[in-house]
């Protein structure tokens, strides 16, 4: 009798300990939730990257090449969590929707923004299928959007400038999202897979517009490091202190080229690439921005 109730004391303290834990833990979570996170996933050859706003939305611009980016939020997320506040396709190109699939499929995702623009493979069918399914609010970029996401942050759509749903168009990377995430001081302008003309298009619009301001600190270089994109006159009006490639080892396309990789050396800020770095954090509390 006596060892039994020895037992469930032993049980009780060992429960309340484990209580305690977690509530720390979710404490801490929340405590080191103060600052800006823009995590890189390296996903192979795609895009797909992470943002974590102070006061705790969590945003996902588009899901790589194939489903390896549920490990990749398994991660960052805490195991409790499997809802997403935002989920952006900035095109639907295999190496940009097909991880969504899977995203969609296992998180609770409450809106989703992108063009509405068609495709013809089967990734894309599938996208508009689980669009259907999910309960989320659907929205579509354009010009001139502002997403405040509080806590002094906001996410501005710079591209594209036109009505995209249900066309079929010939240069799917020119219709891609283009979005500027700012907070406080800091700012991160993320490109897609846009060639030159669109940067074209995108510097005229800056030189007309006061809305339209193209530097920022980080860039995400455009088309996974293509020499097709990332011009000279554009690196000069976005300036950016960091530039971050996402392309995947040995990768048939021989992303990044070369001539890409000097244009951004001759602009002087540092390069980094998921195919050397792995995946890539960076850090802002409003007025500075680090690597973590
Ligand atoms: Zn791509």
């Amino acid at each position: 009798m006596e060892k039994a109730i020895r037992n469930s004391k032993t049980v009780l303290s060992f429960i309340l300990v484990v209580i305690t834990i977690i509530i720390w833990y979710v404490v801490f979570y929340f405590e080191s939730r103060q600052n800006l996170l823009v995590t890189f996933f390296d996903v192979g050859q795609g895009d797909s990257i992470f943002i974590e706003v102070p006061g705790g939305n969590q945003i996902l611009i588009d899901g790589g090449p194939d489903d390896s980016v549920l490990a990749k939020l398994g991660k960052r997320m805490p195991f409790w969590d499997r809802s997403l506040d935002l989920v952006i396709l900035t095109h639907p190109e295999k190496d940009h929707v097909s991880g969504l699939l899977e995203v969609l499929r296992r998180y609770d995702v409450d809106k989703i923004l992108w063009t509405g623009v068609e495709h013809s493979i089967a990734e894309f069918e599938e996208w508009k299928k689980l669009l259907e399914k999910e309960d989320a609010e659907i929205f579509y970029a354009q010009r001139g959007g502002v997403i405040n996401f509080g806590k002094g942050a906001e996410m501005v759509i710079l591209w594209p400038d036109e009505d995209f749903r249900g066309k079929t168009v010939s240069e799917l990377n020119e219709t891609g999202v283009v979005a500027k995430l700012e907070y406080g001081q800091n700012s991160f302008l993320f490109t897609g897979d846009i060639g030159r003309s669109t940067e074209y298009r995108l510097l005229s619009e800056s030189l007309s517009s006061k809305f339209f301001v193209l530097s920022s600190d980080v860039l995400k270089v455009g088309h996974h490091g293509s020499k097709y994109s990332s011009s000279d006159a554009f690196l000069r009006a976005v300036l950016p202190e960091i530039n971050v490639i996402q392309s995947g080892r040995k990768n048939r396309y021989g992303h990044p080229a070369s001539e890409t990789l000097d244009r951004l050396a001759a602009a002087g800020a540092a390069i980094l690439r998921n195919d050397t770095d792995g995946d890539i954090v960076i850090e802002s509390n409003g007025w500075i921005f680090w690597r973590k």
